[in-house]
């Protein structure tokens, strides 16, 4: 049976699905799912991520990082750990410049939070020769300093959505149709969650919810703040949610959320405001653009150091990758960057308060 049979079977014996149960098992579900049954990453894939555009992105977070290390006394050992890391790249890249850092990656254990067993097998391979741990969920962190990178994992969290109609809202639900997936809003309810929204919000407008993004947060911050350490995230988004923002790729290309259910990647785009509220225990930084932040660490420079080794193809494509990262109709300025510290901590570079 097909996922697609499946959940038509399921919706139609049970009733209307929340579309964070339909998001979660499109992307989750123990054989079927699009994390747990196919590779997504890279060219071949649907998808590429900016680890996997270019070396530089992982080398150049990886020294931010470590450079909050120093500035907080250099703990020994620390927890190095990273949310969704795809096929370890990023902590591939990260470790190899971290190691230019005297005692960074010696101090460093590595712990992963992967939720598809298939993506554990790739990160296996690529960090073997650093022994990673992996943990199931966020609080299962070791209770010591701990300094965590995450790119492209929130936007991967199941969200709702919600539509105003009064001073109520209707949830955004996926139903059967003559036979086929199809969205519908179920009944007019008070949300007093949302209580806040009616004031920046006008009839009939779309705001999304991710529920699973503030709990991981906090137990971070509050980590974080207990015994040292740092979080650098990289998403896209903005401030606030305001429409749906729910999209589907495969292939690299866009699709329709219901049409391939686990044959495509599913996204939305990450609301900060909601991120960082989470994260009082722990002093934030302003919320960055990806493109701006780089420029500050350097990113030029080690473009042009890499440039000098390459020639031909090789090189155009790493002039390209680097524009790719940065500019502003690229990567730039819709994937942001923030970062958290201890409160009274010297904030990661790159970044302000
Ligand atoms: N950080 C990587 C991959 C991003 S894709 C990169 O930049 O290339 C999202 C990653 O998060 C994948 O590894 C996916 O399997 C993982 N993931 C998605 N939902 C998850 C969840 N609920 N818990 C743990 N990992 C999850």
């Amino acid at each position: 049976m097909s996922l697609r049979e499946t959940l038509i079977a399921q919706i139609t014996a049970q009733g209307p699905m929340r579309l964070d149960a339909y998001i979660t098992t499109c992307l989750l579900h123990p054989t079927l799912g699009y994390y747990t049954s196919r590779q997504p990453f890279g060219m071949q894939g649907d998808f590429v991520t900016a680890p996997e555009i270019s070396q530089m992105f992982g080398e150049l977070a990886g020294l931010a990082l470590a450079q909050s290390w120093l500035d907080q006394g250099a703990p020994a050992p620390f927890t190095l750990a990273e949310l969704g890391p795809g096929r370890g790249t990023l902590m591939a890249d990260l470790l190899r410049a971290g190691a230019q850092v005297p005692g960074f990656a010696q101090a460093a254990q590595i712990t992963l939070l992967e939720a598809a067993p298939a993506l554990r097998d790739v990160q296996a391979q690529t960090l073997s020769a650093h022994a990673p741990q992996w943990i199931d969920s966020i609080t299962d962190l070791p209770e010591q300093p701990t300094f965590l990178i995450a790119n492209e994992f929130f936007d991967a969290l199941p969200i709702r959505q919600f539509v105003r109609e009064g001073t109520r809202w209707r949830e955004r639900q996926v139903g059967v149709q003559e036979g086929a997936l199809a969205f519908g809003l179920g009944p007019a309810q008070v949300q007093p969650a949302f209580a806040q929204r009616l004031q920046d919000t006008q009839n009939g407008d779309l705001i999304e919810d991710c529920a699973a993004a503030a709990p991981i947060l906090t137990t971070l911050a509050t980590r974080i703040a207990t015994h040292g350490g740092a979080a650098l995230v990289f998403d896209y988004g903005d401030w606030r949610s305001l429409g749906d923002t729910l999209q589907a790729v495969r292939d690299h290309r866009p699709t329709g959320p219901l049409d391939a259910p686990g044959q495509a990647d599913l996204t939305a785009h990450v609301d900060f405001e909601a991120l960082l509220r989470a994260c009082t225990a722990c002093t934030p930084s302003r919320i960055t653009p990806q493109g701006v932040f780089l420029e500050r660490l350097g990113i030029t420079a080690r473009a042009q150091a890499l440039a000098a080794t390459l020639t031909g193809d090789a090189l155009e494509s790493h002039i390209a990758a680097h524009r790719r990262l940065t500019h502003p109709q690229e990567m730039g300025n819709l994937f942001k960057t923030f970062a958290l510290v201890p409160k009274g901590v010297a904030m990661l570079p790159g970044l302000d308060i």
